[in-house]
């Protein structure tokens, strides 16, 4: 094989290398899946600011419950002293009725606020309860794409080792001086072997001179006299 071709074949290598190793970091850095374990965190905070807040709902309905609970047993006084039998006068009789009514007016003031209460803790209950499912399903994505990415990674990395090994053994067969002038190239240049369709070099489309397509069917190595690529001319002409 001419060495021209050979580094053809090694420039394609090189090619797909970079592209696979591009494609790998890609992989890596997962972009997509970083975007949905942030989701997963916000939905986590929601959830527990939901839970603590359920919580602390159902402590004021407590503290409700226990309010309650003293009302009544001062109602029950009340009502002992209205009908124990032991009132002297009118006056007294009015202040207790009256003191009867403001209790039970405060029995119906608790009894609301503890319905509404419960209310709310129905709907925190419900929000709970959904975005909990919602955590759960994107967890379970997040889940499915960490392992599809662990096995693109694994896919891609064995792909580049074959292909590393591959562009080894194309590397053996070129000699020292050819791969150090390609090298030297590409320091420069993308591409460093140009295809040659024709008379015109595919590098930079420019017409090459009769002269060096003379010269390129008794050397192996002719760089273009424009853009200073390896000419590797095309088989099918
Ligand atoms: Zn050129």
């Amino acid at each position: 094989m001419n060495q021209n071709k050979i580094l053809w074949k090694y420039q394609e290598i090189e090619s797909v290398l970079e592209k696979e190793e591009k494609v790998l970091k890609e992989v890596i850095k997962g972009k997509e899946i970083s975007q949905r374990i942030k989701a997963h965190k916000l939905f986590k905070n929601d959830f527990e600011a939901k839970k603590s807040m359920l919580k602390e709902k159902e402590n004021r309905l407590r503290k409700l419950e226990h309010e309650r609970t003293e009302i009544e047993y001062e109602v029950e006084i009340i009502k002992n002293q209205l009908y124990g039998g032991k009132i002297n006068d009118l006056k007294q009789l009015e202040n207790l009725m009256k003191k009867e009514e403001q209790k039970k007016e405060e029995l119906n003031e608790i009894d609301s606020r503890t319905l509404e209460m419960m209310e709310e803790m129905d709907t925190v209950k419900e929000d709970i309860k959904t975005i909990g499912c919602k955590g759960r399903k994107l967890g379970k994505i997040i889940k499915n794409m960490l392992e599809e990415r662990k096995k693109t990674i694994e896919k891609i990395e064995k792909y580049i080792i074959e292909k590393k090994r591959e562009k080894q053994d194309i590397a053996n067969k070129i000699t020292k001086e050819n791969i150090e002038k390609y090298l030297d190239i590409k320091s420069r240049k993308k591409d460093p072997v140009a295809m040659l369709k024709g008379d015109i070099c595919m590098g930079c489309h420019m017409d090459l001179p009769v002269m060096t397509l003379t010269r390129l069917k008794e050397k192996e190595i002719i760089v273009c006299n424009n853009c200073g690529r390896i000419l590797y001319p095309c088989e099918d002409e």
